[in-house]
This record gives C-alpha cells, sequence and structure tokens, in this order.
C-alpha cells in the first residue's frame, strides 16, 4: 500500500503514520524526519537545510525529490510507504508521480487531516508547556510564531494539494480535530477494500429452453446444452382423444394383445 498523509503542521500525520505502519506493515517515510537526521549529520543537504527549517521555510524541491526517490528504492519500502511532508507542493507533487511511474509503482490513496489553524495553535502551545514541564529538548520551528508562519506556508503551497488529488479521484479527507482514535477509525475506513459484489443468482430456465434462452442470446438461437446437463422433460398426461361413434354393427378391429387375452379367457371357461 502506498499513501500520502496530508495534512497542516501539528494535525497528527506522525501518529497516525506510526498506527498505518503497525497495522499495514509499511514504512513511514518523513522528509522533515529525513531533513533533522541530515542536518544532525552535518551532511551537504543537512548544511543546506538547517537555516531555512530553523526558519520554517521549504527546502529546494530537488533536495527532498532525491532523498524521497533514494528512499524509495530501499528494501524496507517494497511492501509499501506512507509519505509524511511529502510532498508539499504541486511541483513536487508531479514531480512524485514522475518517479513513481519510473519505478512502475502507483499510489492508492492521499489522506487529507483537515484541521483549523486556532486548534493547532492551541495544541502547539499545550505540548511546548508539558515538554518543558518534563524538562525535555524543544525544536527550534517547535513555536507558536515559527507555526504561523508554516501554516501560512501549508495554505499557500501545500492546501493546494487536496485539489490535485481530489482531480485524481485519490483524496480521502478526514476530520483531524476528532479523538486520536477516531481519526484512526475513519482512516481504516477510507482503506478499506469493500467487499465484492455479489452476482445475481440467475435461475436456471426450467424444462425446455425455448423462449428464454434465445432472448438472452440475443436473437441468435442457443446452443443445445451439453450432454447430461439437459432435464429430464416433464412428463404430461396427455388428454384422451375423444372416442370416435362406431357405426352400429361394425366390430372394432382386435388388436393382437386383446386377442391373447380372449383367447386365455375361453380356454379358462373351457377348463372350468
Ligand atoms: P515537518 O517535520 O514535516 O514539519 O518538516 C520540518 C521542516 O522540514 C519543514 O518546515 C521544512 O523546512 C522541511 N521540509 C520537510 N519536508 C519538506 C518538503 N517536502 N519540502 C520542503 N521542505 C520540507
Amino acid at each position: 500500500m502506498r499513501l500520502i498523509l496530508l495534512g497542516p503542521p501539528g494535525a497528527g500525520k506522525g501518529t497516525q503514520a506510526q498506527r498505518l505502519v503497525a497495522r499495514h506493515g509499511i514504512v513511514q517515510l518523513s522528509t522533515g524526519d529525513m531533513l533533522r537526521t541530515a542536518v544532525a549529520a552535518q551532511t551537504a543537504v543537512g548544511l543546506k537545510a538547517k537555516d531555512l527549517m530553523a526558519r520554517g521555510e521549504l527546502v529546494s524541491d530537488d533536495v527532498v525529490v532525491q532523498i524521497i526517490s533514494d528512499r524509495i528504492d530501499q528494501p524496507d519500502a517494497k511492501k509499501g510507504f506512507i509519505l509524511d511532508g511529502f510532498p508539499r507542493t504541486v511541483a513536487q507533487a508531479e514531480a512524485l508521480e514522475r518517479l513513481l511511474a519510473d519505478k512502475k509503482l502507483k499510489l492508492d490513496a492521499v489522506i487529507d487531516l483537515v484541521v483549523d489553524d486556532g486548534i493547532l495553535v492551541d495544541r502547539i502551545e499545550k505540548r511546548i508547556a508539558e515538554m518543558r514541564a518534563r524538562g525535555e529538548s524543544i525544536r527550534p520551528d517547535d513555536n507558536p510564531d515559527v507555526l504561523k508562519r508554516r501554516l501560512a506556508a501549508y495554505h499557500a503551497q501545500t492546501a493546494p494539494l487536496a485539489d490535485y488529488y481530489r482531480g485524481k479521484g485519490l483524496l480521502k479527507s478526514t476530520d483531524g480535530m476528532a479523538p486520536i482514535e477516531a481519526v484512526t477509525a475513519a482512516i481504516a475506513r477510507h482503506l478499506a477494500v469493500p467487499a465484492p459484489r455479489k452476482a445475481p443468482v440467475r435461475k436456471a430456465p426450467r424444462g425446455g429452453t425455448r423462449g428464454s434462452v434465445k432472448a438472452r442470446s440475443g436473437g441468435r438461437k442457443a446452443a443445445s446444452p451439453k450432454a447430461g446437463t439437459r432435464k429430464p422433460a416433464k412428463k404430461t398426461r396427455r388428454k384422451a382423444a375423444p372416442a370416435k361413434k362406431r357405426p352400429a354393427g361394425r366390430k372394432l378391429p382386435r388388436n393382437s394383445a386383446q386377442k391373447r387375452r380372449s383367447g386365455r379367457a375361453r380356454r379358462l371357461t373351457k377348463r372350468r
């Protein structure tokens, strides 16, 4: 299964992605996580991305497209993947389409988590307060001002992807403001394979095949059924033909059975 998770920062994409990983045995490919790893490892990509990420701006398309392309080729992505944080622009979506076509792969669905900006700002403030209380380190881009910039970038550059994928018949819009379990259940319903429809059971024509089969075969004469498949024709009692009036005095011609019977009767009466 190959999926994209769309939604503004803080919409719960990471949480839902982990659940999809556990449920479908696929891998989560988060460009944000990959870029943070690159920044921490101080690779060439990391050095390019570091400042842009700290400001909440987007890293260039060719950088993220390349890291996604390389990652999809890894053996653990063969069974499927969830793209989280990618694509973020229509240009990235088009690049993804090309690279998947080159790899002879196709997307199954795009799950869009729809959440109000106000709720996201409240969520991030609460999360930061909780992390501070636990003494945890906070990401440089994890603050309400950066979030507002990232939300503005999301609406300008990423939100148009909903229409893009709707047009391709892949979009599954989900209420991301519902409780986590309800969002998980809604996603599962979106991804459920519909049960195959049962074909209506047609009754075989009884006995003769005349009118009905001819009609179904488009007016052509229907082929005769295979030997042994034809139902035995129903026995119908023939109505006795009305007896013809015999002219008086004329004897009926006797058949051989009648002759035998009357001969035996004569012999028996003789014996008595
Ligand atoms: P995320 O963890 O997905 O919110 O991403 C964190 C940051 O990484 C973003 O604010 C961007 O600076 C950068 N980033 C992640 N994914 C992309 C992408 N697909 N295109 C450009 N920049 C990205």
